[in-house]
């Protein structure tokens, strides 16, 4: 018997467009099994499919493959039409899974399935097509397959750890989790001092002992722990200081030296490191002066400085930010597995440390309309959150926790908003 699907984002919206932006970028998980049908489906020698080889090895003896790429960075599959080649022969069947599952997530929560958006599609950054309510049936039968596929269901997976071994129950990790994404859906603030109020959620959190607490005792203590927030928590970013260079700015340039990067060669972390031109780019970043690297192909010719003095959010778009960070949560995308087996409270913080990333990005991308600006930076940020396999190494875990830890990551926030 599976488990069933909750949690659609009601406030989304998404139909493909056929952009092929993430025949470019994603790189799933292909079976054995999987690998075998494809290669047994195409005849050799077809002149309407490139020669071999189509799949790479995902390490050493693992049993996974991955699609190849061309030179130019797209699937091998890809067709000069910005189409799926194996879809367009034999039907979206026919494509592997992780294909087909895109942009949707499903996420162990578990008695039942969470969903989950990737915001790096274009289409789901912008809100385009028809509401994801509508998909209920077709998540319903990806479950199914996803069950077939990995060979566990929802209740295979543990809830997150809370901090110092402490174990939350799924049921009491979604209570948690519900309180924030109620704090997140309160217009009566800005987006940004929504954030800045789970985050101070999160360091009451993290100092709780939540070994007596469970069921409605849950909520009742998280509910008491936003209310209590509301007084302490600065109401204008103005009324916050500017962050420390040394311990607020380089970590969170740092951070963001991954962040804004745009290319293919997405998740090729381990050859991020033999390359000198990322190397210095990097150093460039972590500096904070002169011209901003053109690591992504949208970043105008831009220096740091001019990043920093340009002008507030405007308030429209907090919209799309409310959108974004409602679907992170309730999906649960942000913990465990999904990101790279976070704490609960390290998970969270994690995704508020998007924010200000989100909101360089907007200023940088200075050359797009503001509502185009802010997809653009949710793209890209999202296009590594918990993907990127460099935002799961200890010490680039450490610049979050050090962020967060030193009152640094709710300046930040009010810095970029302000
Ligand atoms: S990125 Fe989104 S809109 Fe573009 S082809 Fe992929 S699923 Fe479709």
């Amino acid at each position: 018997m599976s488990s069933p699907v909750r949690s659609l984002p009601v406030m989304q919206n998404w139909d493909c467009q056929s952009c092929g932006d993430c025949c470019r970028t994603l790189e799933g998980v292909i079976t054995e099994e999987e690998k075998r049908r494809i290669e047994g489906l195409i005849p050799a020698g077809d002149p309407e499919f490139p020669p071999g080889p189509w799949f790479a090895p995902k390490g050493r003896g693992s049993g996974k493959w991955s699609l190849t790429h061309r030179p130019s960075g797209g699937c091998v599959f890809l067709t000069a039409d910005n189409r799926c080649g194996i879809q367009k022969r034999f039907g979206a069947e026919a494509k592997p899974f992780a294909c087909r599952l895109f942009p949707f997530l499903l996420i162990p929560a578990g008695d039942h399935w969470r969903v989950g958006m990737r915001f790096s599609c274009p289409s789901v950054a912008a809100n385009i097509g028809r509401p994801v309510a509508e998909a209920k049936e077709d998540l319903a039968g990806f479950s199914r397959l996803l069950e077939k596929h990995v060979g566990r269901s929802a209740d295979s997976a543990q809830a997150p750890a809370a901090e110092g071994g402490q174990q939350l129950s799924w049921p009491d990790v979604c209570r948690v989790v519900q309180v924030l994404a109620e704090i997140v859906e309160d217009r009566g603030d800005r987006l940004e001092r929504r954030l800045r109020k789970c985050l101070a959620v999160v360091r009451i959190g993290r100092q709780t002992q939540w070994n007596n607490l469970s069921g409605h005792k849950v909520t009742k203590f998280v509910q008491a722990v936003r209310g209590a927030m509301e007084a302490e928590v600065p109401r204008e970013p103005a009324d916050l200081p500017p962050p420390d260079r040394l311990l607020g700015g380089i970590p969170f340039r740092a951070l963001l030296a991954i962040y804004a990067r745009k290319d293919r060669d997405l998740y090729g972390a381990s050859r991020l490191l033999r390359r000198p031109g990322r190397v210095l780019a990097g150093w460039r970043f972590i500096r904070g002066r002169g011209r901003v690297p053109r690591v992504n192909p949208f970043l105008p010719d831009v220096r740091f400085d001019e990043v920093e003095r340009a002008e507030g959010m405007p308030s429209e778009l907090d919209e799309t930010l409310e959108r974004y960070y409602l679907v992170k949560l309730s999906s649960l995308q942000f913990c465990g597995p999904p990101n790279f087996d976070m704490s609960l409270w390290a998970g969270l913080e994690s995704l508020i440390a998007t924010l200000p990333m989100i909101l360089w990005l907007r200023r940088a991308f200075r050359d797009q309309p503001p509502a185009q600006a802010i997809e653009r930076a949710i793209q890209t940020v999202d296009n590594h959150f918990g993907g990127n396999p460099m935002l799961g190494l200890p010490h680039v875990r450490y610049l979050v926790r050090l962020l967060a830890e030193r009152g640094e990551l709710e300046k930040l926030i009010a810095w970029y908003s302000r």
